[in-house]
């Protein structure tokens, strides 16, 4: 018997967030289960439950199975299950590339250049921002991001605030900024022309851009 994680949902589609390895690419994605937060615009509240309980070796024999080259692990909050690192490791030594996406509460585990970590900063309309430690994103490199969810203009401004924080700290990540629906995207970027630095990049949903009316990725 190998180590277990909790599991929602393991299927294959585009990676339609930025990531290390390109926003677009096929990938597997990994949806673990259970979150340390409760975002108010979270869309991914059906992963808040407990999940199947699934052996590391099954799991890498489900993505397998399957054609994407890459594999996104997602959740819920995968760094929440400490076997969630073993799986990454267990993945790169197989030949994939994985970009994990987490909400900025735990500290980077390794570095691996066929690994990128997405950290989210939860702005103030998330009602999580307490949550949010700044050394937290202390290890991100090049091939990461800081990802920040835009609702307002409120947010905005207060992701500039963070993003000079975390320059001045020497983070080397880039920045990804992605609006809620609701938030134009047109604002967001005049905001980012206006007041940003020049590097940023927007991220929008490729996926409900392609399924609008999916509610989950899964359901396509
Ligand atoms: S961190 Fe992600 S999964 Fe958790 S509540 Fe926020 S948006 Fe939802």
């Amino acid at each position: 018997m190998t180590d277990t994680l909790n599991i929602i949902s393991i299927f294959e589609s585009i990676d339609g967030e930025v990531n290390g390895f390109h926003q677009g690419t096929l990938t597997t994605f990994i949806r673990t289960a259970q979150c340390n937060l409760r975002c108010a615009w979270c869309d991914t509240e059906y992963s808040f439950k407990s999940g199947m309980v699934i052996d590391i070796d099954d799991i890498i024999r489900t993505v397998k199975r399957l054609k994407p080259k890459k594999v996104t692990l997602t959740g819920g909050e995968p760094l929440i299950q400490k076997n969630s690192v073993s799986l990454i490791m267990k993945l790169v030594k197989e030949g994939y590339d994985v970009s994990v996406e987490t909400n900025g509460t735990f500290i980077k585990p390794f570095n691996h250049p066929k690994v990128s970590w997405v950290y989210d900063y939860k702005l103030p309309s998330s009602k999580m921002e307490q949550f949010m430690l700044l050394e937290k994103f202390n290890n991100l490199n090049e091939n990461d991001y800081v990802k920040f969810v835009i609702a307002n203009d409120n947010d905005f401004m207060r992701s500039i605030e963070i993003r000079n924080s975390l320059d001045a700290a020497g983070n080397t990540s880039k920045y990804a900024y992605s609006p809620v629906p609701g938030y134009a995207t047109s604002t967001l970027v005049d905001n980012l022309l206006k007041k940003g630095k020049g590097d940023e990049i927007l991220s929008l949903q490729i996926h409900k851009i392609i399924w609008p009316t999916c509610g989950a990725i899964e359901e396509h």
